[in-house]
């Protein structure tokens, strides 16, 4: 695996380079990944943070041959680049909408697609991280352009209300039923994924094993707030992520939620205890088990 090292061009494939930005962080692994797609009109991936050194390392490594800026979503640490690089090199700058002081040149949503003499490339609309978020599939490598829906090493926070874990649950999902098989991942964060469909199930797994261990305070407690369940479900886990766990815990708490299994005062309030539904619960697997 080529090292991660900011300002490096990396070359991971044909016409596919990485450029890592130097924003190491709690949210963001090592920093954000920039891929340059092509070679004779390239499209860019992701420019990252508004950071001028990165941006000239991107623009250097484009030589004046960059048309396309996409980005998977609007955060800080993916698209605050794009208008310092349009500046640079005149290149149309696309995502799927303005918000977060991004403003595209123009809007896309799934389906969209970019087929030059060198690369066929489509978006797949993939909200749950953020509403926005999509992922870029290059179609004939069986690449996934994946941002932030999938990570190598770090973890994809949820934070709601812009953050659905449902949507992400499902926005998943959706990832294995793409024909053919996605063969390999690059993703917003960390190295490649070689095998994309053990990643996507073991992210699936582990979500619904949260999921069940959020419930489990909860009815266990009778009530909980965010706090108490993430002593209990995140205790192997180290402190400092705590206060980004929370997040993932309220997003568990919402889907269940909808799916009547929890219920707090005001889902939208961070401080509101939570409480299992337990009669809706209780009868439905009274039914389960006479049938
Ligand atoms: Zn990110």
């Amino acid at each position: 695996m080529p090292e991660l090292t900011p300002g490096a061009v990396v070359t991971l494939a044909p016409r596919l380079r990485r450029i890592l930005a130097p924003n190491p962080g709690i949210f963001t692994g090592p920093g954000t990944n920039t891929y340059l797609l092509g070679e004779d009109e390239l499209a860019v991936i992701d420019p990252g943070p508004d950071d001028p050194v990165h941006i000239e390392a991107v623009a250097a490594a484009g030589a004046g041959r960059i048309r396309w800026i996409l980005v998977t979503h609007t955060h800080p640490d993916h698209a605050p680049g794009a208008a310092g690089l349009a500046k640079l090199t005149g290149a149309e700058v696309l995502g799927f909408d303005a918000r977060d002081d991004f403003n595209p040149d123009t809007e896309i949503g799934d389906g969209w697609s970019l087929r030059t003499p060198e690369i066929h490339l489509s978006a797949v609309h993939t909200p749950g991280h953020a509403s926005n978020h999509l992922c870029y599939l290059l179609e004939s490598e069986r690449i996934l352009l994946s941002g932030d829906h999938i990570m190598s090493g770090s973890t994809v926070i949820i934070s709601p209300p812009d953050g659905d874990m449902a949507a992400y649950m499902q926005a998943l999902a959706r990832l294995e039923l793409i024909k053919p098989p996605i063969r390999t991942i690059l993703p917003g964060h960390g190295d490649v994924i070689d095998d994309p469909k053990a990643k996507v199930e073991e992210y699936i797994t582990h979500r619904r094993a949260r999921e069940e261990e959020v419930y489990a305070v909860v009815a266990e407690s009778g009530k909980a707030g965010l706090d108490d369940i993430v002593s209990v479900v995140y205790a192997g886990v180290a402190p400092e992520y705590h206060p980004l766990a929370r997040f993932s815990v309220w997003a568990h708490l919402r889907k269940m939620a909808d799916e009547g299994r929890v219920r707090s005062a005001d889902r939208d309030d961070m401080s509101a205890e939570w409480h299992p539904v337990r009669r809706r619960s209780q009868a439905r697997r009274s039914r389960t088990k006479q049938t």
